[in-house]
């Protein structure tokens, strides 16, 4: 056999078993199968956290949980314990593996990770740096691409990843990030996304999302995608959870998969092709459950079940890691790999995210291994352009890591807009990533996070006009 950089081995998905942690010690088979079990044991606070881990874990380790909550955290802790089996999950875990685990790393951050400072965070994060909001054709429905829209159903999920992209909505406020609010009832919200789809026949692709949608009464989400299903010019739906992988439980309840039966049936008939879209980051979070949930949902008539993960450093940021994960899904889970963003320009996630210079190895380095159809490509979400294959970058200044994208669409507040296709976006690399001389050309510029956010709120302007030179 000829010596590869990445040697692939076929894998058997494994439960971690969670009677290794203190607080699921006597947990049956059939509570941990149970979406409510699962549900009502949540952990959404130091309390329960240690009351899973009790004295397995220094005093250190959960003062580091409860500084991250207080300062700096986007998201607060929501954490099914499905989700936390999945840490360290070979082991009894200690505070070392705790820390050095994947999972953990996004899904339980400490303040010890981030960087320290003002070097948390870009001086271009901002909230909602992708401007959804700003693209509501009405409230929660962003329409950023030619035939194809987001509906934002709900802003709860079943559980927080500290770095969603969508932290400006989704979850509940945290110390530093006071939410956003939906104005609208969801019914009301709901009936106005439907109203505009039938109206503009010119979207063809709706990606339910939210939020999760996991937490609709599936009774809620199952009319708003027979809605859709009405409405002849949609062609194309994707449901997303990443609650397929934190909760798999709850697709494999009766009333769920039943219900998704009815959807599938009612898409085959009018030719409507419903994909759900799931969202890992790290392969050991890919276990018999999961599969189970994704495979059911296969059987259930949905066309496919897709992965979009983020790329993270610390959590998938090497090839093996990405390969690992990709096999992990492809062969033993039926979820087909299929993007990986970069982590976006929200505050405090400079040590998560990757430079685009490295996302482009990666892209490199995973090339050949998976099948064509499930090779996931590494896109970076451009603000104001949308996804863009790394390799598409216009220009690169590898210096002060900014990179130069332009666009062949325009998007829904560009309808009047003469140079929207002219014109040229940033998107830059974390500056601990640069060379010296690229962090002393950043350090002359003032890095004030808060002033920063200011800066980004108008940041068109600052996408149009660059820095100074
Ligand atoms: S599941 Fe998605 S929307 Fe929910 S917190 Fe995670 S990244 Fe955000």
């Amino acid at each position: 056999m000829l010596e590869q950089p990445y040697e692939y081995v076929a894998r058997e998905l494994v439960e971690p078993d969670w009677r290794r942690l203190p607080g699921f010690a006597d947990v049956t088979d059939e509570q941990w199968r149970s979406a409510q079990w699962q549900r009502v044991n949540c952990v959404k606070n130091l309390r329960q956290l240690r009351g899973v881990y009790g004295e397995l874990l220094d005093e250190s380790f959960y003062a580091d949980v409860e500084a991250d909550q207080a300062g700096r955290a986007t998201m607060s802790l929501l954490l099914p314990p499905q989700m936390l089996n999945t840490m360290v999950p070979a082991e009894v875990p200690s505070t070392a593996a705790m820390l050095a685990d994947p999972v953990r790393r996004y899904m339980l951050p400490v303040a010890s990770d981030r960087l320290p400072g003002a070097a948390a965070s870009h001086p271009y994060a901002a909230r909602d740096s992708l401007h959804e909001h700003e693209m509501w054709a009405v409230e929660g429905l962003t329409h950023r691409y030619p035939t194809k829209v987001l509906a934002e159903l709900l802003s709860t999920c079943p559980q927080y990843c500290g770095h969603c992209t969508r932290m400006d909505l989704v979850g509940n406020s945290t110390p530093a990030v006071p939410k956003l609010k939906f104005e609208l009832k969801p019914v009301d919200r709901q009936t106005a996304m439907l109203d505009y789809l039938r109206r503009t026949p010119g979207v063809r692709d709706v990606v339910v999302s939210g939020g999760d949608v996991a937490n609709l009464p599936f009774k809620n989400l199952e009319a708003f995608v027979a809605g859709l299903l009405e409405i002849e010019s949609v062609r194309d739906i994707r449901l997303a959870s990443k609650a397929l992988m934190g909760l798999p439980q709850h697709w494999l309840q009766d009333d769920v998969v039943a219900g998704m039966g009815r959807l599938g049936t009612t898409a085959r008939e009018r030719g409507v092709s419903l994909a759900v879209h799931t969202h890992v980051n790290s392969a050991q979070s890919v276990t018999p459950l999961v599969a189970e949930a994704a495979q059911a949902m296969l059987a259930a008539g949905v066309r496919d079940v897709r992965n979009q993960g983020v790329l993270l450093e610390g959590v998938n940021a090497t090839a093996g890691q990405l390969l690992d994960l990709c096999f992990a899904l492809q062969d033993g889970a039926s979820i087909t790999p299929y993007y990986f963003y970069m982590c976006d320009m929200i505050p405090s996630a400079e040590h998560w995210r990757v430079s685009l210079a490295q996302a482009q190895t990666l892209q490199h380095d995973i090339m050949g291994y998976l099948p064509g159809f499930a090779t996931p490509r590494i896109v970076c979400d451009v603000p104001y352009v949308g996804k863009r294959w790394v390799h598409q970058v216009a220009e690169y200044d590898r210096e002060r890591g900014i990179s130069y994208w332009t666009k062949n669409y325009r998007t829904g507040i560009e309808r009047t807009d003469e140079a929207a296709l002219d014109r040229r976006y940033t998107y830059y690399d974390p500056i601990s990533t640069l060379p010296e001389s690229g962090r002393a050309w950043w350090a002359e510029r003032d890095s004030d996070p808060v002033a920063a956010e200011a800066r980004a709120a108008g940041s068109r302007a600052a996408s149009v006009a660059d820095l100074p030179a």
